[in-house]
């Protein structure tokens, strides 16, 4: 699966939860004086006891309930053991289902049949599977198979080609019909004799309610076989239920009389029915229109515990099986399973209705399965597999649409191609539909043989030519096409090991991406997402990589950034640490020897070991203790880098690196961290980024051949997953570097800036450094990476600074920064010579929007006046059409968002109408943001309701919490009916900005208030929470101190003529930012440098 890009990642904090404290009122009575005066005495001294212990009592129960709740370390407190429901025993296995299902998109509703063949490992009178949402027909039967293989001269077999009766796993020698049937059973092979055979070929047929012995008979169709060895006989035998149990955890529990015989095949029979909700997962459909005619369609999104929505089936990915789908429907639409149609046959009896029969598939997993009811078109190609065969590739979308598959539909083969070289195995199907759906929650889902797609991330209007939407599409296409290996081929054992699965679709993603499109340099986005989850990873409660799942809920929580980029950063590291070589020999091994099976991540470090076994330069190298060390651990290392100048000797220390040092205190963790290092006089071409030095304790104290003068520069190509602090001196030589264009390489500049400005987020560096080393954009600088990088640092700054006095500095600063570049790029006026550089002007000149220069506010309303008058208009270069929209919406009022409003009402384009609709959340004006979140709930298609949430701080924020309180139950209601991924992003986009205290009890009130409802978020929560107490600190800490920073560069550079000098202060100058005093001072000892 890919994540929605609406998905967003979230920020980071801590306090207590206010508690509202009653105390009731009592009566009096009336007494003496004397009396009076003891007892008032005796009453003070009462009272003052009882206060004492009505204070403690009080103060225990609210520390209490606050820490019952936010717990610092188990923020929801849950158990660390998983719960007794969450899986499924392991004695029972299904091998093969065959699966008949009726759909009808008009009623809603749909009516199914499942036989599943199953064997136990032990006796057992229980069997457990999942069901969810369906209605189970009572008449469940279990019957018991035996063969018995019988010598024989004499063969006739019989088969009725309209019966369609369900089958259980054939054995190797049996024949299966694509209808549905069994035909024969044992294939004769050499010698020739003309003979028939009289009723002795099985099928195993719906066993009848006696429990008895028969053998069952095929009816007729008269063949003339060349020759017989053997057949063999099926004996059946139904066990009889006592009862059916629904139980927790959308468990189905069949209560036998009698036990099952371990090794044996038995077949389930169940009939169901449920519903073909308006939601975006398990068996949904939405509409679409068409020549303004509402079209409707039917698709199942299963990953990860949905398919038991659909049909009762042991829903975990461990238990693969072979299945063979049946869809009845409408003639009037077509039917899309995982593997090849294999027949197609009307109904009799319903007139307008037809069956459509698939090919048995590959051993899969649940999740996997997959079936898309629609109208839709196709264009279609086809490529030569590895293993000489022809496959058809096939592009789906709905008709008014299709035009703009062909992008796709280029690029699939050359991937395919590609994937089949890397892991030395053939696709395993013999066909590969991509569907475009235009209602579905996530980027994509990667089901066998059928992958799903959001059609903006399927479809490219080469019309609009926005460079950035087609490197969605090509990224979203690579990444499922590479789950057809790794996921779908190998799966991972159970959802603690998501990571292979994700981080190994994303690594590879983007090797395919950069194979096919080498211009794009897309391994450096590889590179700048990793310095991005870099900042969230660094957060007080982040996760391992691997994490055992302890409930339902936390299965979806994993489809996060950790499991995908870090996953796929982590295996990139172990890549460059054991060479390409290696690894692709590594995954060649891997593959081979868990193909159609399942596997965990000790597995993939097996076959690494057994890979680089051969390398003398990796002996001793524990792949296991190396790639567990980042896996099972929390969060990463920061290594510091202290030089001995006289000496020569470096001393590496590592710790855990945090974005406060009071969280890295006191955590004695440790990586197995790769060193790889360089010096900046080194030409780039001869760096490595395999590494030199292995940090495996906290420190390490080498003799480098480096001398005074050279920068030294540690991770090259910021290929570890950690980040590198130096001492002063070294800094002020990387900076020299910098400022003396020795550095060539972007990803290393880009790589600085990021470290710097983070080292000081957490008090390891003072920010002058980082703010210093922003200047080497100044004189230009044409890498995108390193704008990218640069900008994001410095929007933390932008948001947090906002509401303070001295954000006119930044804003001028920013001015400064952007300049010269912008004039190079002519503000984006000129065509881009290519798409990187079209990336880069559309940063730039977003970045210059956003901090409200003049010229682009009046530009973009030009061309939004412009873009009114003639919608159709060129003028304006796409890709800068939604900034246009952005700046229009933000500096306007009630009639710019109604004329954008009809814009998307008529817009057919899926990419035009999510842009649309993406900029509308900037209004300012509250009764309209008011109005969008209203709309969330009612007018707008599931997918794209979450992305009217997208408001803009502090108004737009201030009012979507508001909403999200006051509307709590309906708003909850709509989003979580959606999937279990969309409440989080509503969650996010109302707190995920919050930088005061006050906002920030709210939101503990709030949650406090609606914890059950809350607990599965609850990742996404403490996400919120630990960036805002973040936030919160340092704004209170750094704010001063930068604004005097920014405030005297900005006047010191305010009269320099730019065009041709750099402006000066960097580190060199000495200037060093002043921190206001916390409560909780830092430890690091480079704070002050
Ligand atoms: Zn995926």
């Amino acid at each position: 699966m890919s994540l929605s890009t609406s998905r967003q990642q979230f920020l980071a904090y801590e306090s207590h939860a206010e508690q509202d404290i009653h105390y009731k009122r009592k009566g009096g009575v009336f007494i003496s004086t004397c009396i009076c005066i003891c007892f008032v005495i005796f009453a003070a001294l009462i009272a003052s006891l009882v206060g004492i212990i009505v204070y403690y009592i009080t103060y225990y129960k609210v520390s209490q309930q606050s820490d019952d709740f936010w717990n610092e370390a188990e923020p929801f407190r849950k158990s660390s053991k998983p719960s007794p429901d969450l899986r499924l025993p392991s004695i029972i296995t299904p091998s093969f289902y065959r699966l008949k299902i009726k759909a009808d998109l008009e009623t809603s509703t749909f009516t199914g049949e499942v036989l599943i063949t199953i064997r136990a490992s032990k006796k057992t009178t229980e069997i457990i599977l999942h069901s969810k949402n369906l209605s189970i027909n009572e008449n469940v039967t279990l019957t018991e198979q035996t063969y018995q293989n019988v010598p024989t001269s004499k063969f006739k077999r019989e088969i009725n080609a309209t019966d369609i009766v369900a089958t259980t796993e054939p054995t190797d020698s049996t024949v299966v019909n694509y209808n549905g049937t069994v035909s024969t059973v044992s294939i004769p092979t050499s010698e020739v004799n003309n003979v028939t055979l009289e009723n002795d070929t099985i099928i195993p047929t719906l066993p009848s309610n006696a429990e008895t012995t028969a053998t069952t008979n095929v009816p007729v169709l008269e063949t003339t076989m060349t020759s017989v060895k053997e057949v063999t006989l099926s004996n059946v035998r139904d066990i009889k239920l006592k009862n059916m149990e629904f139980s927790t955890g959308d468990r189905l529990i069949l209560h036998l009389e009698t036990p099952l015989t371990p090794n044996v095949d038995y077949t389930l029979h169940m009939a169901f029915h449920g519903e073909i909700l308006n939601t975006l997962t398990g068996f949904y459909k939405s509409t679409y229109k068409e020549d303004n005619v509402d079209k409707q369609f039917g698709v199942t999104q299963f990953e990860p515990t949905s398919a038991r929505a659909a049909f009762p089936c042991f829903d975990e990915p461990a238990f693969k099986a072979k299945f063979e789908i049946s869809i009845a429907h409408r003639q009037n639409i077509s039917v899309l399973s995982n593997m090849k149609i294999a027949a197609q046959e009307p109904i009799d009896s319903e007139p307008g209705w037809q069956w459509t029969h698939f090919d048995r598939s590959v051993q899969m997993s649940t999740y996997l399965v997959a079936y898309v009811l629609s109208d839709f078109k196709h264009l279609e190609t086809s490529y030569i597999s590895k293993d000489n065969v022809t496959k058809p590739i096939r592009v789906w979308a709905r008709p008014s649409l299709i035009k703009n598959a062909k992008y796709a539909l280029s690029i699939i083969p050359k991937i395919l191609a590609f994937y089949e070289d890397v892991f030395g195995l053939p696709y395993a199907l013999d066909k590969v539909d991509l569907v475009a759906i235009p209602d579905f929650s996530n980027g994509a889902m990667e089901n066998w043989g059928l992958i799903t797609f959001r059609e903006t991330t399927l479809l490219y209007d080469e019309k609009e030519g926005v460079p950035r939407l087609k490197q969605h599409v090509a990224i979203d296409v690579a990444h499922e096409l590479a789950h057809q290996w790794f996921g779908n081929l190998v799966t991972m054992k159970w959802w603690t090991d998501l990571w292979l699965n994700e981080g190994f679709a994303t690594y590879i993603e983007y090797v395919g991406v950069n194979h096919i499109t080498p211009e794009w340099n897309i391994l450096e986005s590889l590179t700048r997402d990793k310095m991005n989850l870099l900042k969230n990873d660094a957060l007080k409660n982040t996760s391992p990589v691997s994490r055992q799942v302890v409930d339902a809920s936390e299965i979806s929580q994993k489809f996060d950034e950790i499991s995908y980029n870090k996953g796929a950063n982590l295996i990139r590291m172990l890549n460059h640490t054991i060479s390409y070589e290696l690894f692709r020999d590594a995954l060649l091994l891997y593959l081979k020897k868990w193909k159609y099976q399942n596997a965990e991540e000790n597995d993939l470090w097996d076959a690494m070991s057994e890979a680089t076994k051969s390398d003398p330069s990796l002996k001793g190298l524990s792949v296991k203790e190396f790639m567990n060390s980042w896996t099972r651990q929390p969060g990463y290392p920061v290594v510091n880098v202290n030089r001995d100048y006289d000496t020569g000797y470096v001393t590496f220390q590592q710790e855990l690196f945090r974005n406060s040092p009071e969280l890295s205190k006191n955590k004695d963790l440790k990586w197995r961290i790769p060193i790889s290092y360089t010096t900046m006089d080194v030409p780039t071409g001869n760096w490595s980024t395999k590494p030199k030095l292995w940090l495996n304790e906290k420190t390490l104290r080498p003799l480098l051949p480096v001398n005074q003068t050279q920068a030294l520069y540690v991770n090259v190509d910021a290929i570890g997953y950690y980040r590198v602090n130096y001492d002063q001196r070294n800094w002020e030589l990387l900076n020299a570097a910098l400022e003396s264009k020795t550095i060539s390489s972007p990803i290393t500049k880009a790589q600085l800036i990021d470290d710097a400005f983070n080292l000081a987020k957490a008090g390891r560096l003072n920010y002058s450094y980082a703010l210093g080393l922003t200047t080497c954009v100044i004189d230009g600088e044409d890498s995108k990476i390193v704008w990218e990088t640069l900008l994001d640092n410095i929007y933390y700054l932008m948001s947090n600074l906002r509401a303070t006095s001295g954000y006119i500095y930044f804003q001028d600063y920013m001015k400064l920064l952007l300049k010269k570049q912008l004039e190079k790029v002519n503000y984006g006026l000129d065509k881009p010579k290519n798409d990187n550089e079209a990336f880069l002007i559309e940063n730039l000149v977003v970045s210059e929007c956003l901090v409200e220069s003049s010229r682009c506010i009046k530009w973009t309303k030009d061309e939004f006046e412009k873009l009114i008058a003639n919608p159709d208009s060129t003028d304006l270069p796409n890709y800068l059409r939604s900034l246009v929209y952005n700046m229009a919406i933000k500096h306007g009022g009630r009639r710019e968002f109604e004329l954008l409003w009809d814009l998307y009402l008529n817009a057919t384009e899926p990419n035009t109408q999510h842009t649309i609709l993406s900029n509308l959340p900037a209004t300012r004006v509250e009764s309209l943001i008011t109005l969008l979140l209203e709309k969330s709930l009612t007018d707008i298609p599931n997918q794209s309701a979450s992305i009217l949430w997208a408001v803009d701080p502090p108004v737009g924020t201030k009012i979507a919490q508001e909403f999200l309180m006051e509307r709590f139950d309906q708003v909850y209601e709509k989003f979580t009916k959606i999937d279990t991924f969309m409440f989080p992003i509503v969650l996010n986009s109302a707190f995920g900005n919050i930088a005061t205290n006050a906002d920030l009890d709210k939101l503990k009130r709030f949650a406090l208030q609606n914890k059950e409802k809350l607990m599965p978020m609850s990742q996404t929560l403490q996400k919120i929470i630990d960036s805002a107490v973040l936030r919160i600190n340092w704004i209170k800490k750094y704010s001063a101190g930068i604004n005097e920073w920014l405030k005297q560069y900005v006047t010191e550079n305010a009269t320099h003529n730019h065009t041709n000098t750099t402006p000066a202060p960097t580190l060199t100058q000495n200037i060093t930012i002043n921190i206001t005093p916390s409560t909780s001072p830092t430890s690091s000892p480079l704070l002050d440098i």
